[in-house]
C-alpha cells in the first residue's frame, strides 16, 4: 500500500480527539492531491441481457478472500445461483476453517491459500477474480497483490479507507491492464432500480429533499464489529460500514453529485464501543440541483435501512432499501400510491455474474473504482466536516460516473 492508514498505536497515542482529527486531517491531504481523471463520455451501455447458464467449465473462477460472516453467510451459498462466477479457491488466515469450508465446498486442499502465499495465486489457472471480503483497510493491499498477479478484483465495500489507497487501486489495475469492480449490489437490484428510473423518469416533479438513515446496534462482543469500531481498520464506524449505503444512495436515486457537505456527530464517548470512531453522524449534502439530502448512520440505534425522495408531485420511499432481502419500494404520485420493482434476487449471485461477464464478455464496468473512490472520498469530507464541528466542506470534485447503474439490467 502506498498510504497506510494512521495506526492503531498512533490512535491510541493521539487519544479520541486527536485520532478523529488525524482522520480528518488525513483525508484533507488526501484529497488536495486529487487529480481526477476526466471520465470516458460515450461508452458503450451496458450489455441489456443477463449471463445465460454456463456450463460449469466455461465459468470464471473466483477466489474468495476472508472467511467471514459475509463470506460464510451470503457470498460462498450464493455461488450456487451463479450463472457465470463459481467459487475455484479460498484464502484465510485459519487453516482450519479453510480445509472444512474448502471440503463443504468441494474444493481440493490445493485451492487453500492463506494471506502469506497469497501471492502464488499468480500460477493457479483456475482463477481469474479475486474478491477481497476483508476489513476495510486490508482492501487496498489484497486488492493491489491480486492486480500484481494478473487477477481482476471484485472488492467489498467501502473501497479503501484513504483516497491514496484507492488512486492505488485503480492504478494497480491499469497497470495489470485487469478489471477492478466495488460491490455495489444495490446498483443491480430490482428494486433499487426500479426507483433509480422512476426518479429519472420525472413522475416526481422536482427534487426538493432527500434523505436517508443507515444503522443499527453494534456490539464489542462480535469480532466482525471489533474491527468496524476500531479507527484504523473501518476508517470511521458506522459511517464507513453501513453509512456508506445512505451515501451511495442518494447519488445513485439523484443522479448527481454532492457539492458541498456539513456533519455533525453525536457519540457518547463514555460507550465502551465508540473510543476511537463516531457513533451517530447527521450530515447534509446539497447537490449540484440544489436538492438537499439528510443523512444519519449509527451503529447505537435501531436498525434502520431507508432512503426517501420527496419531489414536487410525489415521493418515494424505500424501507428497508438496502438489505439483503425484502427490500420495499413504496411511490405516492399522481394521486395514487404503489409498489413497483421486480421480485427478489440474490444480490450477490447476481454480482458475482456481473463481474464474470466484466471478465468473460468484456461488459462495461458499472460499479468502477471511481465510484468508489468518490464515497470514500465524500466519507472522508464527512468526517473533516465533523472535526470542523459542521462547517461547510467542498465536494464539487468534477466526478461523474461514465455508465448511469439505471442502464444496468436488474
Ligand atoms: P468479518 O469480520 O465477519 O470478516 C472479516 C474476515 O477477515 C474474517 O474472516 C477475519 O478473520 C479476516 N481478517 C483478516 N485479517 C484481519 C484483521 N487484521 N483483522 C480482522 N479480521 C481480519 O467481516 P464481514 O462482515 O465479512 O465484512 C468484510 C467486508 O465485507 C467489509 O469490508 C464489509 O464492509 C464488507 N461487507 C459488505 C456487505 C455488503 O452487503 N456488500 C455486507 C457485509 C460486509
Amino acid at each position: 500500500m502506498t498510504d497506510q492508514p494512521i495506526s492503531r498505536r498512533h490512535v491510541m497515542q493521539l487519544g479520541v480527539a486527536g485520532a478523529a482529527s488525524a482522520i480528518a486531517g488525513s483525508a484533507a491531504a488526501a484529497q488536495d492531491r486529487l487529480d481526477l481523471p476526466n471520465r470516458a463520455v460515450g461508452q458503450p451501455a451496458p450489455d441489456p441481457s443477463g449471463p445465460q447458464e454456463l456450463p460449469e467449465n466455461q465459468k470464471i473462477g473466483f477466489a474468495v478472500v476472508g472467511l467471514g460472516k459475509l463470506a460464510l453467510g451470503e457470498v460462498l451459498p450464493a455461488f450456487g445461483q451463479c450463472k457465470s462466477a463459481k467459487l475455484a479457491a479460498l484464502v484465510s488466515g485459519d487453516p482450519a476453517k479453510a480445509r472444512r469450508v474448502a471440503a463443504q465446498a468441494g474444493l481440493s486442499a490445493d485451492a487453500i491459500y492463506d494471506y502469506d502465499n497469497y501471492d502464488r495465486m499468480a500460477q493457479d489457472q483456475r482463477i481469474q477474480v479475486v474478491y477481497v471480503i476483508l476489513p476495510n483497510s486490508l482492501h487496498a493491499d489484497y486488492t493491489v497483490r491480486a492486480f500484481k498477479a494478473g487477477k481482476h478484483v471484485l472488492c467489498e465495500k467501502p473501497m479503501a479507507t484513504t483516497v491514496a489507497d484507492c488512486k492505488a487501486m485503480i492504478a494497480a489495475a491499469s497497470a495489470a491492464q485487469r478489471k477492478l469492480m466495488i460491490a455495489y449490489r444495490c446498483f443491480f437490484e430490482p428494486k433499487n432500480l426500479a426507483a433509480m428510473r422512476i426518479m429519472r423518469s420525472g413522475e416526481l416533479g422536482r427534487i426538493v429533499s432527500f434523505s436517508s438513515d443507515n444503522g443499527r446496534p453494534s456490539t464489542l462482543d462480535d469480532p466482525s464489529d471489533q474491527w468496524r469500531l476500531d479507527g484504523p481498520l473501518s476508517g470511521g464506524g458506522a459511517l464507513t460500514d453501513i453509512g456508506i449505503y445512505g451515501i451511495n444512495g442518494a447519488r445513485y436515486l439523484l443522479n448527481e453529485e454532492p457539492v458541498e457537505v456539513r456533519a455533525w456527530a453525536n457519540t457518547d464517548r463514555n460507550d465502551p464501543r465508540f473510543r476511537e470512531t463516531e457513533d451517530a453522524i447527521h450530515w447534509q449534502f446539497r447537490m449540484a440541483s440544489g436538492a438537499i439530502v439528510n443523512g444519519s448512520t449509527s451503529f447505537s440505534y435501531a436498525s434502520t435501512s431507508r432512503l426517501q425522495a420527496i419531489g414536487d408531485k410525489g415521493r418515494l420511499v424505500m424501507d428497508p432499501a438496502t438489505n439483503y432481502r425484502g427490500i420495499q419500494l413504496m411511490v405516492q404520485a399522481g394521486g395514487g400510491e404503489r409498489k413497483p420493482g421486480a421480485g427478489e434476487i440474490n444480490q450477490f449471485a447476481r454480482e458475482m455474474d456481473e463481474m464474470a461477464e466484466i471478465v468473460r464478455s468484456n461488459r462495461p464496468i458499472v460499479a468502477t473504482g471511481e465510484e468508489g473512490m468518490q464515497d470514500v472520498r465524500l466519507m472522508l469530507a464527512i468526517l473533516e466536516s465533523v472535526e470542523k464541528k459542521g462547517a461547510a466542506v467542498r465536494t464539487d470534485w468534477g466526478y461523474r460516473r461514465a455508465i448511469d447503474p439505471a442502464a444496468a439490467k436488474g
